[in-house]
């Protein structure tokens, strides 16, 4: 047991059987522009996520950042949005000519406080942008009340909720627009890639367009848009890993458990609750270390585990309200549950191919350290 143990490691589809879903590609010498690959993949998607209102990007970022921009938001307005994220989240609003305002998290499940929102709201809010961070569901019904009271848009990251259901909805049919990543790193990978499930048939229109640079026909070029379409053979590898996904999200499952059974009750350790009305894809295994009580920092016992080759994440850490490149206009003591989050949380490693032998040695290497400091 000395391999080396990453967060995560990608779901593949059988080697041949990507092959197979490729092989046609040497047919038609059709690689993308909405090719029979992308709609075959669009259609399965839509089925299984059950919405027919998705339109597929390269990878999530631009999927969010082009939505962010067909919605044509005032120029310069403000968007709510959480800090307590990764990067994507908040460069989308900047890159659109948008200003970030940083709101707490909730210190149940680290997505935005509901009950913070609105002492935020100005004349110059245009929108709320929260996450669905390590796919626990935000207060989606509270969101929207505020958005209809102030006339916002709402628009979901729902990059770490691939899959899951709300009293068996879809999570991402709520808001103007939800935003999926199928990074290699998540839980349902085209390699790069990701989606947009949208309320409004227009905002696919706009969609359409900005994601291949705004051309509508040879002569009709309608918009700024960029190069962001997905390809033929991201989608084979989409159309390969949706046929898996019920089983991958199952074996996370037991992963997931097993982690909880060995974690939980333990004073200085806090652990994420689920909620029953939530069918959950099991993403990431966030787990907060108290040092006050346990005498032991998140910094040590990620040390502890990298001794043993165990390579798990300070996600999210820094918080988006400390990068360099956004730390002079902010001030993160306006997000002190956020900070404390960061501050204290590790994200164990998680995925459908993790032995519970692994589960085994790394919840001990935890309990061991703790045991040595009281
Ligand atoms: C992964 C991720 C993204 C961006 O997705 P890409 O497909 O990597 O561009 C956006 N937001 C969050 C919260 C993510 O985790």
């Amino acid at each position: 047991m000395n391999n080396k143990i990453l967060i995560t490691r990608s779901s593949m589809p059988l080697f041949e059987e990507y092959i197979n879903e490729i092989h046609e590609l040497w047919d038609t010498a059709w690689l993308t522009n909405n090719g029979r690959k992308l709609k075959e993949f669009k259609k399965n998607l839509s089925k299984y996520l059950n919405t027919d209102h998705i339109s597929l990007f390269t990878n999530g970022h631009m999927a969010l950042e082009l939505t962010l921009q067909a919605l044509n938001l005032k120029k310069g307005g403000e968007v709510i949005t959480t800090p307590f994220t990764f990067a994507s989240t908040t460069h989308a609003i900047v890159r659109n000519g948008l200003k970030p305002v940083f709101c707490d998290i909730s210190i149940e499940d680290y997505n935005i406080d509901v009950n913070k929102i609105e002492s935020l709201i100005t004349d110059n809010t245009v929108a709320i942008l929260p996450v669905h961070v390590y796919g626990n569901v935000c207060d989606m019904e509270s969101i929207q009340k505020i958005a209809d009271k102030y006339n916002l848009k709402v628009i979901y990251d729902a990059a770490h909720t691939f899959g899951e259901q709300i009293n068996g909805e879809s999570i991402c049919n709520f808001g103007d627009a939800s935003i999926l990543s199928f990074h290699a790193t998540k839980v349902f990978n085209t390699v790069e890639g990701g989606a947009v499930i949208y309320k409004n048939k227009k905002l696919c229109d706009e969609l359409d367009g900005l994601k291949n640079f705004g051309i509508r026909s040879q002569i009709i070029i309608d918009g700024i848009g960029a190069n962001a379409k997905m390809d033929e053979f991201r989608a084979c590898m989409g159309i390969c890993n949706l046929r898996h996904i019920d089983e991958e999200i199952e074996k996370r499952k037991k992963v997931y458990e097993a982690y909880i059974q060995r974690l939980k009750n333990i004073k200085g350790i806090k652990l994420c609750n689920h909620k029953k009305e939530i069918k959950y894809n099991y993403a990431y295994m966030p787990v907060v270390f108290d040092e006050n009580i346990l005498n032991i920092n998140r910094d040590q016992i990620s040390d502890a585990l990298e001794r043993e080759n165990i390579f798990a994440r300070k996600y999210f850490y820094p918080l988006v309200n400390e990068y360099e490149c956004y730390r002079a206009k902010y001030d993160v003591s306006k997000t002190p549950i956020a900070k404390y989050i960061s501050d204290r949380v590790l994200t164990l490693p998680i995925y459908s191919d993790l032995d519970i032998g692994y589960v085994d040695k790394i919840c001990n290497i935890i309990k061991d350290n703790i045991k040595i400091k009281i």
